[in-house]
């Protein structure tokens, strides 16, 4: 019975107010049309504070105090470290999603702050150049736009460091998400390739992606950079799986 109420007053807002003056997370209306997203739902959103692995950023549960998590303990990654600014789940996945998925395109300008917020709490230092995770053609034209580059523009805007697609997918690749972890790592092998006449010889890159889960593409991703010549490569998410 709830659940019709709740769908009932949902249709009901969505007829009074057209969809882009409601808040994507909770539908409640906007009060201030120069955010697309409430202050109540955004308040919601926490960090990833310490504890967490020094490498990947996996956030530890209270009491653990190890310096690797188990994964990275058990495997050696090609990037220096990654960190993201929160846990994909809630308000921070809905985000994500509606971006992505239901292409809620306002939402870039808040994704991208979390963004740059993650950046700053890294500490990762001396970055010559920003590389986007670059989607498969075919799935870049399905969905009209990639959305780590819109989010690595975001972080150009913000840190003056330069974005460069220097990556290109090569192989179609399946949804991570829907793959087991074992299958992951397979399913992004030599997927990516760095462009012709792209120049990462020495340089230091913050790779951008909006989910880190097991961290399959990034290694991918980082393995392809390093081998085409760049120093190191740190990552930067908005949420970690
Ligand atoms: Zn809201
Ligand atoms: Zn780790």
């Amino acid at each position: 019975m709830e659940n019709i109420l709740i769908k009932i007053r949902e249709a009901f807002l969505k007829a009074l107010y057209p969809e882009s003056e409601n808040c994507p997370v909770c539908k409640n209306q906007l009060k201030d049309k120069g955010l697309p997203v409430c202050p109540d739902c955004l308040s919601k959103i926490d960090a990833i504070n310490p504890p967490f692995c020094i490498k990947c950023g996996k956030p530890f549960f209270e009491g653990e105090h190890f310096n690797l998590c188990p994964d990275c303990r058990a495997k050696r990654h090609f990037f220096e470290k990654a960190r993201s600014y929160g846990v994909y789940e809630g308000i921070l996945k809905k985000l994500i999603h509606e971006f992505k998925y239901n292409k809620e395109k306002r939402l870039i300008k808040v994704l991208g702050e979390k963004l740059s917020e993650a950046y700053e709490r890294s500490g990762f230092s001396g970055i010559d150049l920003i590389v986007p995770v670059p989607l498969y053609w075919k799935r870049q034209e399905q969905r009209g736009f990639n959305q780590s580059l819109l989010l690595a523009k975001e972080l150009e805007k913000n840190t003056k460091i330069r974005v460069e697609e220097v990556l290109a997918r090569v192989k179609s690749t399946e949804h991570q998400t829907s793959l087991p972890k074992s299958k992951r790592e397979k399913n992004v092998k030599d997927a990516f390739e760095v462009r012709k006449n792209a120049d990462i010889k020495g340089k230091n890159i913050l790779l951008v992606d909006d989910v880190y889960t097991t961290g399959s593409t990034a290694d991918e991703c980082s393995k392809t950079l390093l081998s085409g010549g760049a120093d190191m490569v740190y990552v930067i998410t908005l949420a970690r799986g």
